[in-house]
């Protein structure tokens, strides 16, 4: 496929910008249209995820782009969950046993900015801000814009379209009603959404809670977590139901209410979040839900990814990084030089959906795990056992948290089975009394291997890891 080629990216959020800047790299002609201002110049961050998690893989299409140094500076490591019981005691649980192998904070907004300047700084790379995506025909790949600042309507034309335009992608839109083709498409929200909140730096800017640890409050049915940013201060998440258990979104609706929600069940946070009331009542709250898509491509013109293919639930802080990891897949397949845009697209394709489908359903898993059983002792005791065995044993054990968040060489599906499994054969050992965290730390290690292969046996015989 030529390089002069004109490429038509809708969406600069974290993967078009990225996914921008890789195609500029690689000498396409490439233009950008995003519907919002340019966030540089504007702050449109406010109680939109302002700060997120980010691991290996996202760092993977960094290497690949060049941008690791600059990304690394931007980063706050995070070694491990700190959770906050109802009492406001505390504990760490480390995310690994190595200690090397940490997650970071960092700034959706700075990190999208580096992403667009470092595009921008390619000549074939054009970004235009303030346009809309109104639709795309698929068959003659030109999409549709409006531009905010104009109110002109006009089409684009390009030899292809690729749409990293977020969960609610224009592209998969035109998919779905264009009805052209055998196109399938699921979406699930939760009962539960989210809105975001703040712990402020103090005077001196200093952070008020421990500044490198993922900050959890789990109640069983809801959490709050909080994640630190350069500045001092917290982004805070507060995920609960909008209309089950005692207090719920539909009815925190007066200051009283909220006050009492959270000296109730987050006293420790209360305490250092007088702008609580503040939050609450400015930002939205905002739904959660996985998209599931296929085909992603229509033809050779036409491709989603990011987001637009495949949205998850935020509770494995991988959305971004998977997102990343698209561009990553996507370039591997350029490489292989295939005949045309269709047999690019399929390869792509066929190669990344079962990971992405996989990342969703482990998504949910960890939803609940962060919400509840992180609170349950058989649990706990599973997670001092992962890290003793990751801590004696780092070339020869990796939980599935390990196996999804910090080996970016197996793909998410392979981490879910192998992680599923072991995670039962643990937890069964457990229960069963086979094992036991003052036991024999080798000998724990290949009871749990042999049963986790035995786990595995009985998924292959009844065909679940097809
Ligand atoms: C609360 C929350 C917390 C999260 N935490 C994490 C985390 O810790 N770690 C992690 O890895 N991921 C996390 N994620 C997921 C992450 O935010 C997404 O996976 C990531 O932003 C996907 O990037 P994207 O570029 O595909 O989509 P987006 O970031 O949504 O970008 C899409 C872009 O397209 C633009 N656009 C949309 N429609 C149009 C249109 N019609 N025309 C033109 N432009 C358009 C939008 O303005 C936007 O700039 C979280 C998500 C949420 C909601």
């Amino acid at each position: 496929m030529p390089k002069q080629q004109n490429i038509l990216i809708i969406g600069a959020g974290l993967c078009g910008s990225l996914l921008a800047l890789r195609l500029g790299q690689r000498g396409y002609n490439v233009s950008v249209y995003e519907m919002r201002p340019d966030l540089r110049k504007v702050d449109i961050s406010a109680g939109r995820s302002i700060n997120l998690a980010f691991s290996v893989r996202g760092n993977k299409a960094m290497k690949l782009v060049g941008l690791e140094d600059q990304v690394k500076a931007l980063c706050i490591p995070m070694h491990g969950r700190m959770i906050h019981d109802a009492h406001g005691n505390t504990f760490q649980s480390n995310y690994s046993g190595r200690t090397h192998e940490f997650i970071n904070s960092i700034s959706r907004g700075e990190l999208n900015a580096l992403l667009l300047d470092e595009a921008e700084k390619h000549e074939n790379v054009n970004i235009h801000f303030n346009k809309k995506c109104k639709s795309i025909d698929f068959e003659n790949t030109t999409a549709l814009f409006k531009d905010y600042n104009t109110k002109d309507e006009f089409l684009e034309d390009a030899d292809v379209i690729i749409a990293t335009d977020g969960a609610g992608s224009a592209l998969r839109k035109s998919y779905y009603l264009g009805k052209k083709f055998l196109f399938s498409f699921s979406q699930a929200y939760l009962t539960h959404g989210y809105k975001e909140l703040s712990i402020l730096p103090k005077d001196n800017g200093d952070f008020k809670i421990y500044k490198n640890a993922l900050h959890i409050w789990p109640r069983g049915s809801f959490m709050l977590i909080a994640l630190p940013n350069l500045d001092g201060s917290f982004t805070v998440t507060l995920f609960l139901s909008y209309d089950e258990g005692a207090y719920n979104f539909n009815n925190l609706t007066n200051d009283e209410r909220v006050l009492e929600f959270f000296s109730k069940e987050f006293p420790d946070a209360l305490a250092v979040m007088p702008n609580l009331l503040d939050d609450f009542f400015t930002n939205p709250t905002a739904p959660l839900g996985t998209i599931k898509c296929s085909p992603w491509h229509y033809k050779g013109n036409t491709l989603l990814m990011g987001d637009a293919a495949h949205a998850i639930v935020p509770f494995y802080g991988q959305g971004m990084n998977a997102s990343f990891e698209d561009v990553v897949e996507f370039d591997a397949v350029l490489d292989e030089n295939l005949s045309s845009w269709e047999a690019t697209f399929k390869t792509y394709e066929k190669r990344r959906k079962k990971d992405t489908d996989a990342i969703a359903d482990l998504a949910i898993d960890n939803f609940h795990e962060m919400k509840g059983h992180v609170n349950q002792a058989i649990f706990q005791e599973k997670r001092k056992l992962e890290m003793a065995l990751e801590k004696q044993f780092p070339e020869d054990y990796a939980s599935k948290y390990a196996l999804v968040t910090f080996n970016e060489d197996i793909g998410y599906r392979e981490a879910m089975l192998r992680g599923r499994a072991q995670d039962k054969a643990i937890l069964n050992l457990l229960a069963d009394k086979k094992i036991d965290i003052n036991g024999d730390l080798k000998t724990i290690l290949e009871q749990v291997k042999q049963e986790t292969e035995a786990i595995l046996e009985d998924d292959r015989i009844a065909g679940l890891n097809q």
